[in-house]
């Protein structure tokens, strides 16, 4: 395996990373070494207003500049790029702890690509272009109160009504409804059949008669998560997305779309360089704690955690760009750096001691509580997408072939 990048790879590597450095100082007043708020990567950090405001800046710049959405083909506003030079992006904006596709990720790393492979001339016309300029921001409503890892067990109904849908039901978990002009909605249109034949595919507009949002306040305090009501809300049947009954075959397309561009890096990494960085200025029982043998053994070993996910990275990438469906490995990826990101977490905890409880803005917060902030929300991140044992399931039952629970 070659690491190094050709020519006109490491050209656009240098040009991006320019754009980067200016762009990221002059919108989060910040540059690559960032500091304090540097994991703004998630979805949920979207309480606060003038956060947002930053974030819908950004994304401008991103679409002015040609990068939102490298991966989508030019003859839809896409940079139509090579997997690598997706793969450089990845891992440059990574490095600066910026979101991948702005203020719009749903929509422009899946509900996009889902409407170009599923959608009509007239949903593609309508929706693409202002997911790219960041005009019409999305959000996901999926899971529901009783049907979170069973997703194929909603229950909010929709009755098509001459040229209508009527929607009525609950979802929740909703990330950015709130800040959202339009949803992706899985509905179930018929009761009686299997579960995973009576689901559809819908695309309201959040701005509805009859759409109740409720923000769900994190235990960080950040509102990035809604209950979301629906009360006989009307969608226009051609809002739907592949034929009726067929929506958990779109919802899958969606899903898969997730892993179409592959880059090395994962914020976990980012996070142990500066849990290292940390230990330089932190003691550990009555000594410099990177002098501390216990903690340095624990450091250690979330280097090389960190070294065997990259090279894992690696691996999937070379696969892709062999033309392979990524092998077991994107599996794995998941669960291994979500759980890493929540181990790195509770290990801070445990250098910091009491330190670790006290909150931006008090005294003695360290790093403006940055710490304490990253360990309430990275149980979160085991949950969303597929909790840990979901993805231990999948890895039994499809990678090891091990009999169904
Ligand atoms: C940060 C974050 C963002 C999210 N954003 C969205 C969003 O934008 N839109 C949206 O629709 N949803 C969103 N969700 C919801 C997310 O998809 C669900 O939380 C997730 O699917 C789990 O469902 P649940 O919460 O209902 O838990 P449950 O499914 O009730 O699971 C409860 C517990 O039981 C375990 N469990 C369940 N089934 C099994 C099984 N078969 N085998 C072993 N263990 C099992 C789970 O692992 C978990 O520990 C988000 C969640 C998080 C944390």
């Amino acid at each position: 395996m070659d690491f190094r990048y050709t020519h006109e790879e490491e050209a656009f590597r240098s040009k991006l990373h320019g754009w980067l450095e200016k762009t990221s100082g002059e919108v989060f007043g910040r540059g690559k070494d960032g500091g304090v708020g540097a994991s703004t990567a998630s979805l949920l950090d979207v309480g606060d207003d003038t956060r947002w405001q930053r974030l819908l800046e950004y994304h401008r710049r991103l679409y002015d500049s040609g990068y939102v959405a490298l991966h989508w083909p030019t003859e839809y506003g896409g940079g139509g790029a090579t997997l690598m030079d997706q793969a450089i992006y990845q891992d440059e904006v990574l490095s600066y702890a910026l979101p991948l596709y702005g203020a719009n990720q749903l929509a422009i790393d899946r509900i996009g690509p889902t409407l170009m492979f599923m959608g009509t001339q007239a949903q593609k016309d309508r929706y693409l272009h202002k997911m790219l300029t960041g005009e019409e921001i999305w959000c996901q409503g999926y899971s529901e109160p009783n049907a979170g890892s069973d997703l194929a067990g909603i229950q909010t109904r929709a009755v098509l009504d001459g040229d209508t849908f009527v929607i009525n039901g609950q979802k929740v978990w909703t990330s950015l409804a709130h800040r959202a002009h339009m949803q992706v909605l899985l509905v179930r249109t018929d009761p009686d059949a299997p579960k995973h034949k009576g689901i559809s595919y819908l695309l309201v507009d959040m701005k509805s008669p009859g759409i109740t949002i409720r923000p769900l306040v994190q235990i960080t305090g950040e509102a990035g998560f809604n209950e979301v009501f629906y009360d006989n809300v009307r969608v226009p049947k051609e809002n739907i997305v592949g034929e009726i009954n067929q929506g958990w075959q779109v919802s899958i397309a969606t899903l898969m779309y997730e892993r179409v561009s592959g880059g090395t890096r994962h914020p976990v990494q980012r996070t142990i360089t500066e849990l290292l960085e940390l230990s330089r200025h932190t003691e550990f029982e009555g000594i410099p704690a990177n002098n501390h043998p216990y903690v340095r053994q624990r450091l250690a070993q979330f280097a090389v955690e960190a070294e065997c996910l990259r090279l894992s990275r690696y691996r999937s990438l070379t696969s892709q760009l062999k033309g392979k469906i990524p092998g077991p490995e994107s599996s794995f990826g998941k669960l291994f750096a979500t759980e890493l990101n929540l181990r790195v977490a509770m290990f801070a905890d445990e250098l910091l001691g009491p330190y670790a409880t006290v909150d931006k803005g008090s005294i003695g917060a360290v790093e403006g509580g940055r710490w304490m902030a990253r360990s309430l929300a990275a149980r979160g991140l085991t949950i969303a997408a597929g909790s840990s044992e979901i993805q231990h399931n999948i890895i039994g039952e499809r990678v090891l072939k091990l009999p169904k629970g």
